[in-house]
């Protein structure tokens, strides 16, 4: 590591401490217990850690009966999305998370291509002043689009050969890894040699590849094995984004997937997880329908939909995978973008058919058709004691999956999933303190120094001198979510804390004007 032991004093004694945090117990996030501890923050980093700082701070918190840890990162996050309206992200910040990794499930803001490029990207979200930090993986389904397009078929091998330069350019400029979306179009349409060619670049920077796996239902363990196989051909880490086995009749394969994993371990595949503290899932509404009905994009799938040669086929297929999470009422809309349908936000497919006397199937074909294929849903088809058990799990890592939302602005709309704004608090509310499925270091441990150093972010994630100062200030007997599936728009309570690269960003509630976390490119 660094030669960091000299350097506190160097960095208190010029400028004096800018903040001092008294009488915490301060967690490292390394899974060592909590010692009560002073710490102080100076020029944007960790200045000192001791058990009385005697100088004091140009701002001084106290912490006494509050625990003090690593800003959290939130490894699987779609928090991008909504940087540029608002910066604040408060969603993301009121749940104490200082850092997101985006470029996720497949699909990232820029790609690798000189026109689109990370060094570009990285450049405005350093514009944008944001609340929390920013690092981007490349998501390998942009990369296919920019290139071949929304068409299923191979890529050709002078294709495969711009494409995989695209991803060296985005990891040379600082991407974290590589990210694939299995269940998405044009993601889906990858084949297993071109997923482990695009992961190749990956190997020598010991940078993982994430995937949101082809299937996490009747096929889970089968998609287990092409994730394993990816990673073991390019010879890079393997990260399983928001691990689950959905449907009730795929639940007891929790035990086969967690077998496999350590096979794979054991083989020499480093495999670790992520996974959000829910029972439902989020994604499209057309998720619902088979990936071959949307090949080509919205207007070919539309097209197919009103094709009676292949729509009954489509139906079946449909109808199918609506039994699997257990009926019409476990898919709730979260987001529509036609007018007219704004009555469905929020509410059950199966209630909401019956509300309007309609079909479900044929009001869900109509719903897409008029919103033009963007509406979103949640499905609750996950089990809780698995939840609990991949939470637990020594390689399971707690992320968000979520979107950046406020309860006031331009980014309160539709009926998000309330894992955008709940899910750190959730665990360490719920899993830790009620239901004890975890212990509160470890706990820390999967939300800081796991995550960060899975995407290679050196100095965030540990609470030692010398390192980033993202730090949060929280009560882990009061810390807890509000946001429910009913009324997403509250946010969690017991996080008194938040401070982005030594400047405090929320304080009792209060937010700080601007925002001080930036782009983190990875070397
Ligand atoms: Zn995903």
């Amino acid at each position: 590591m660094l030669a960091m032991a000299c350097a506190p004093a160097v960095i208190g004694r010029r400028n004096g401490h800018d903040i001092v945090v008294r009488g915490g117990t301060v967690f490292d996030g390394t899974g060592s217990e909590g010692r009560e501890l002073d710490l102080a923050l100076a020029n944007g980093r960790i200045a000192a850690i001791a058990p009385r700082i005697a100088e004091r701070g140009r701002e001084e918190i106290d912490a006494r009966g509050l625990a003090v840890a690593p800003g959290f990162v939130d490894i699987h996050s779609h928090g991008d999305g909504t940087l540029a309206e608002d910066p604040r992200a408060e969603s993301v910040i009121r749940q104490g998370i200082t850092t997101i990794v985006v470029g996720v499930d497949g699909s990232s803001r820029a790609t690798g291509a000189a026109e689109k490029s990370f060094s570009a990207l990285f450049d405005s979200i350093d514009g944008w002043h944001p609340s929390p930090n920013v690092a981007s993986m490349v998501g390998l389904g942009s990369v296919r689009g920019a290139v071949i397009g929304d068409k299923d078929r191979p890529a050709a091998p002078d294709e495969l050969a711009r494409m995989a330069a695209m991803v060296e350019r985005a990891l040379a400029d600082g991407a974290c890894g590589t990210s694939s979306g299995l269940e998405y179009t044009p993601g889906a349409f990858a084949s297993l040699d071109e997923l482990v060619a695009l992961c190749r670049p990956n190997a020598s920077r010991r940078l993982p590849y994430a995937t949101h796996m082809r299937n996490e239902d009747d096929r889970v363990l089968e998609a287990i094995d092409e994730s394993i196989a990816v990673a073991r051909g390019a010879g890079c880490p393997l990260q399983i984004s928001h691990l689950k086995t959905q449907g009730p009749r795929n639940w007891p394969k929790l035990d086969e997937v967690f077998r496999r994993v350590d096979n794979a371990r054991r083989a020499g595949v480093d495999v670790a997880f992520d996974r959000y503290p829910y029972i439902a899932y989020a994604t499209g509404l057309t998720n619902l329908f088979p990936v071959a009905s949307r090949d080509g994009g919205i207007d070919a799938f539309l097209a197919r939909l009103a094709d009676p040669a292949v729509s009954p086929g489509i139906r079946q297929q449909t109808l199918a995978k609506v039994e699997l999470i257990g009926g019409w009422d476990n898919a709730q809309i979260t987001s529509v973008r036609a007018a007219e349908d704004r009555g469905a936000e929020g509410k059950r497919l199966g209630a909401y058919a019956k509300s309007m006397s309609s079909d479900p199937y044929e009001l869900t074909v109509n719903m897409l058709r008029r919103n033009r294929g963007d509406v979103g849903m949640v499905g609750f088809a996950m089990s809780e004691a698995n939840l609990e058990r991949i939470l637990a799990h020594p390689l399971g890592m707690v992320c968000t999956d979520g979107s950046a939302f406020a309860v006031d602005g331009p980014t309160r709309r539709g009926s998000p999933h309330p894992r955008g704004v709940g899910s750190f608090p959730r665990v360490l509310g719920r899993y830790v303190r009620e239901r004890k499925a975890l212990t509160l270091t470890d706990a820390i441990r999967k939300m800081t120094s796991l995550p960060a150093s899975r995407v290679h972010l050196a100095d965030r994630g540990r609470l030692a001198v010398g390192l980033a100062g993202d730090v949060v200030v929280f009560d882990p007997a009061r810390v807890a979510d509000t946001a429910t599936f009913e009324a997403p728009f509250q946010y969690p309570v017991g996080i008194s804390v938040v401070v982005v690269n030594g400047a405090v960003t929320l304080r009792d509630g209060q937010r700080s004007p601007g925002g001080s976390g930036r782009a983190l490119r990875v070397v």
